[in-house]
């Protein structure tokens, strides 16, 4: 939602606190004060004209609700977006105005739609993806902003809802997803081909090349690797917003998940020379390439996750400790709860400034320093990653120190054994396979 809608919001809540002002002050000049007081009065009467005049040419919806969940206020933005007239709203419970439904046209429960989040939060809510159900039936993409209105005693007295239309934006939106998502496809297969040339070429066994055409080549053979990259990432992005995000979720053994990886992440920093360690609760057990398996006794942590998809993430924080640390080693641990797994990975690198800590998982979003002007990368890695843990319900966050190291967090929700062995007895595929390194992202 744009600036100008909060801007709006602030304005409206403060004309709406002048109009309810003025109701009580109505009721309370026409009994008590006399003649003399008429002058405030028409001023007051004046203030609700103005105010009513502004809420109306309003082009956003606003709506106010009070403590009982009774619409007091309706403007004609609403009127429009909804389809409800004023009349017919005011007076109204708001549930029987504002139906909300998820992206499968399916109502969502009450409990989760933005005037009973900001009432519960006791803060403005604010969400850009609302789907609002119109009088006449019609989904409508809508932008909302609630800010609850509060007493000196903390207590809800009522609802201020800004809200707007914003189907052309989605319509936009998805046309330059599908774009995206289109050209990414088209492009990811010649470059598929190019890079199986050249590594063909590349091949002792199949070509006879010399030193200096094996050097141009090796180049040519990195770059399509980046760029393969690049559309392969621009796809899964794409595919991640609008929902097409494929995922096939199995049970899961973290523990025994985490140290198949490492053999496979052993080498990217063994290239770099920095040292790799596994954190089990707070046993430390170092990998090396003669050993990958720990012999610490440790809780089994199942979790529901496609682990080609975990695969990837784990895949990308590995890759990115490495990529952003020069000297030290990269740490992965696992830990627990009753309810949660969490999977860390800890650098030793240059860290990351808290100003760019909150950004870290938008897309293309890039730290801007010597690191990342010289380090190759697309600033899609990290939004992929959040995109895809949230599809498990889980969490994805960073924290950092500059010129200490950086630890980027994983929680997932944890399957308790009993129902992780049940489920495995009645479909053994759901047990994950083991992991094989040709699973790219
Ligand atoms: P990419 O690495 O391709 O730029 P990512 O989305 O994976 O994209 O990461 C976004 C940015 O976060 C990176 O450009 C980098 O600035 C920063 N970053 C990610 N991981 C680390 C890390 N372990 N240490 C320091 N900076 C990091």
């Amino acid at each position: 939602m744009q600036i100008s809608t909060y801007v709006i919001g602030g304005v409206v809540i403060i004309l709406l606190l002048a109009t309810v002002f003025w109701k009580f002050g109505k009721t309370k000049a026409s009994r008590e004060i006399g003649q003399d007081n008429r002058r405030l009065v028409t001023s007051l009467k004046d203030e609700k004209a103005i105010s009513d005049i502004i809420l109306n040419a309003i082009d956003d919806g606003v709506v106010l609700i009070d403590n009982q969940q009774i619409i007091r206020h309706f403007n004609q933005g609403a009127v429009d977006i909804v389809g409800w007239t004023n009349n017919e709203a005011i007076g109204l419970d708001w549930r029987s105005v504002f139906r909300f439904v998820d992206n499968k046209s399916q109502n969502i429960d009450d409990q989760e739609v933005p005037f009973t989040k900001a009432s519960r939060e006791k803060q403005t809510y604010r969400d850009s993806s609302v789907n609002l159900v119109s009088k006449s039936n019609k989904t409508i993409a809508t932008s909302f902003s609630v800010s609850p209105l509060m007493d000196a005693n903390q207590n809800i007295t009522g609802l201020v809802g800004v809200f707007r239309d914003v189907s052309k934006e989605r319509a936009e939106e998805s046309q330059r997803a599908e774009f995206i998502s289109t050209a990414s496809h088209e492009m990811r297969t010649p470059v598929a081909a190019i890079e199986g040339y050249l590594s063909l070429a590349l091949n002792e066994k199949v070509a006879t090349i010399d030193t200096r055409a094996r050097s141009y080549l090796e180049k040519a053979h990195s770059s399509t690797q980046h760029l393969g990259q690049l559309f392969q990432d621009l796809l899964t992005s794409a595919k991640a917003e609008d929902g097409r995000l494929t995922s096939h979720p199995q049970v899961v053994e973290i523990g025994d998940f985490l140290e198949k990886l490492a053999s496979d992440l052993r080498f990217t920093a063994e290239k770099k020379r920095l040292s790799m360690q596994f954190m089990f609760g707070s046993d430390i057990h170092t990998v090396t390439s003669q050993e990958t398996n720990s012999k610490v006794v440790r809780p089994l942590y199942y979790v529901s996750v496609d682990p080609d998809r975990l695969r990837e993430v784990v895949t990308n924080l590995f890759d990115n400790a490495c990529k952003y640390t020069d000297k030290g080693g990269v740490t992965i641990g696992l830990t627990g709860d009753d309810k949660v797994v969490q999977i860390s990975v800890k650098d030793t690198g240059a860290g990351i400034p808290p100003e760019d800590i909150g950004h870290l998982f938008q897309k293309f979003y890039r730290v801007d320093n010597s690191a990342t002007r010289t380090i190759g990368g697309t600033g899609l890695g990290l939004f992929i990653s959040r995109k895809i843990i949230e599809l498990y319900e889980g969490r994805i966050w960073a924290e950092s120190t500059v010129g200490v190291g950086s630890t980027f967090y994983i929680n997932l929700p944890r399957m308790s054994t009993q129902k992780a062995e049940q489920m495995m007895s009645i479909s053994p595929d759901s047990i994950a396979p083991t992991i094989t390194p040709t699973a790219q992202r």
